[in-house]
């Protein structure tokens, strides 16, 4: 978050605000206004609809909620995924993909910001592959 306006590849930042149903956790984010998600299709992403924006942590900053944040882990334990304990909304978290970056669920990012998304799918069915193909996105600027 150093510079207020930066660039990746052609499309320039702009600053999105996001968090959880209730509030309690609130979080800016620095991401193209068109932003290129990723679905992915594993266990816990099917069943919550999370939509990936994968992020450098020096582009996101949490403004509140840290002791809002309940943490679930399962299988390798790697993933971090953080909830709200008030409304149980998972509004980002440290994905298994991307250990030192963070992944935003562009559903909870406020509308006003976001122009557009194009989604591409993270198939969990060929992890390997899915991960080398997008392992750059939380490369530090
Ligand atoms: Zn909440």
């Amino acid at each position: 978050m150093s510079a207020p306006f930066t660039t990746r590849g052609a499309r320039p930042f702009v600053l999105h605000r996001g968090g959880c149903h209730c509030g309690a956790v609130a979080y800016e984010v620095m991401a193209p206004a068109i932003i290129e998600a990723l679905e992915c299709n594993c266990s816990i992403c099917r069943m919550s609809g999370f939509l990936h924006l994968i992020v450098p942590r020096s582009r996101f900053r949490l403004l509140r909620g840290e002791t809002a944040l309940a943490e679930y882990r399962f299988n390798t334990g790697v993933a971090r995924h953080l909830f709200c304990r008030n409304c149980g909304v998972k509004s980002f978290y440290a994905p298994r993909s991307h250990p030192d970056g963070w992944s935003v669920n562009v559903r909870c990012l406020a509308p006003e910001t976001v122009a557009g998304v194009e989604i591409e799918l993270f198939d969990d069915n060929d992890r390997d592959a899915a991960q080398a193909r997008f392992a750059g996105l939380a490369a530090p600027d």
